[in-house]
């Protein structure tokens, strides 16, 4: 398990343990999953014959209100995977002062070897498997890699169809036309280019600034675009196939595009030199933003990196050892609980605007996520710079915690 995405979540948790004073009864109830929910199901697919999938539901910690996180879909899920993913949902939505736990879902499959109606009847299959655990007070699901608002509209009306009427806070992410909040599929881009303009306030903000981004999805398509629109320059750019560099910066705002309609990178004619997608994560530029998948800073490359700051996209890109080499060389990593806290707090947003019946203008929404995300980021930096030898990822994680165990306590065991 040396390697594994739990193994990296547990020892984080417990330096995070160390730093809040934990006991040892406390560290065993905030490593435990209050659900582990693991099915097979069957899926009809187009030509009449049936196929069995794999799948995940895991809620970590619901101390703190419902629990709340995406889920994925890829051919690499693992359920210990999804354990730790689930993990870092707690820290993140504590540490961001939203009132839900962590949970996470994953099914494996590679989305893109299913028709549109194959993909309709896993997903409703998957929706019906896990009705019995999620709800909109009690687990709220969310999109993440390979997943997206057309995915999270059935999963939606799969749900009402059971409960017999419309039920629009059981999942966030949705279309907008069908209560999905106003720049949520952007808010995960949108507010690591917040804390990253934040973070570089006193050397003039993203402005100028060289990036990398790996991975053009979700989240580094739109940080990508929305960098390169506030004038930085976006020099490399990966999918999972294909690297670019550009020295005047790539189109990334088109590249992505090209993506959003269906393309690879492979395919996208821009200008820009062709190179290996891991080589996009040893750029040498201002900032890497690591935004595809977990584990790609290790202790074998970490010693290459070339950037003056790592911004997480992903969540859980940085191995301890990685993080080790970092820290003993000055580079600063901001951490997936902050960084990409966009997502969840604009899912937030969704789920209580659902609750009101009440739509915000994208206006107001990214006005609210820079109010969250912000204070969150800035209450890291103090803790961190308060306290002799401590990085924004222990930082972070100590303040999750901190605020875990205490509203355990505060709730008692019940009976
Ligand atoms: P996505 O499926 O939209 O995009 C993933 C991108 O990464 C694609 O461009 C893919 O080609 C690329 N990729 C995959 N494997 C790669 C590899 N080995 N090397 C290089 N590129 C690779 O997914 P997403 O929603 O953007 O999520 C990306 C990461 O961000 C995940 O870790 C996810 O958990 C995290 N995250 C997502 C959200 C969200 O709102 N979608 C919020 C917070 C965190």
């Amino acid at each position: 398990m040396a390697d594994s995405a739990l193994n990296t979540a547990l020892r984080q948790f417990h330096a995070a343990a160390d730093r809040a004073g934990l006991d040892d009864s406390q560290r065993v109830i905030l490593t435990s999953f209050k659900t582990v929910f693991q099915t097979e199901f069957p899926v009809e697919m187009d030509d009449g014959s049936f196929r069995v999938f794999q799948g995940y539901r895991v809620l970590h910690n619901s101390a703190l209100g419902p629990t709340k996180g995406g889920i994925r879909y890829s051919p690499n899920v693992t359920i210990d995977d999804v354990k730790a993913l689930a993990m870092w949902m707690t820290w993140k939505c504590a540490v961001t002062g939203l009132p839900f736990g962590g949970a996470k879902g994953g099914v494996i499959v590679d989305p893109a070897t299913l028709s549109q109606s194959a993909l309709q009847n896993l997903t409703r299959r998957f929706t019906a498997e896990i009705t019995p655990i999620i709800g909109p007070d009690k687990d709220i699901p969310a999109p993440d890699m390979g997943t997206n608002a057309q995915i999270m509209a059935w999963m939606m009306d799969t749900y009402s169809m059971s409960a017999g009427y419309t039920i629009p806070a059981v999942v966030t992410g949705k279309p907008v036309s069908l209560g999905g909040s106003e720049g949520r599929y952007e808010a995960t881009g949108r507010g690591l280019m917040y804390i990253l303009d934040e973070h570089l306030s006193d050397a003039g903000g993203v402005r100028g600034k060289t990036v990398a981004v790996h991975g053009l999805g979700n989240v580094g398509g739109v940080c990508a675009r929305l960098l390169q629109q506030a004038g930085a320059h976006v020099q490399y750019i990966c999918d999972k196939d294909t690297g670019i560099f550009r020295a005047e910066g790539v189109d990334a705002d088109a590249a992505f595009a090209f993506i959003e309609a269906g393309g690879v990178l492979r395919d996208w004619d821009g200008a820009g030199e062709r190179i290996a997608p891991s080589d996009v994560l040893l750029a040498d530029v201002d900032v890497l933003v690591p935004a595809a998948v977990e584990h790609v800073l290790t202790g074998d490359n970490a010693g290459k990196v070339r950037a003056r700051l790592i911004l997480e996209g992903a969540n859980g890109p940085t191995t301890p050892e990685a993080d080790e080499v970092f820290q003993q060389r000055g580079i600063t990593v901001i951490p997936d609980v902050v960084a990409n806290a966009g997502g969840v707090t604009v899912s937030y947003f969704e789920w209580v605007q659902a609750r009101q019946y009440l739509h915000w203008r994208e206006a107001q929404v990214n006005e609210e996520l820079r109010n969250v995300l912000i204070p969150a980021y800035r209450g890291i930096i103090n803790r961190a710079m308060s306290t002799p030898d401590c990085t924004l990822r222990e930082a972070a994680q100590w303040i999750g915690v901190e605020r875990v165990v205490q509203a355990t306590m505060l709730r008692g065991i019940y009976p």
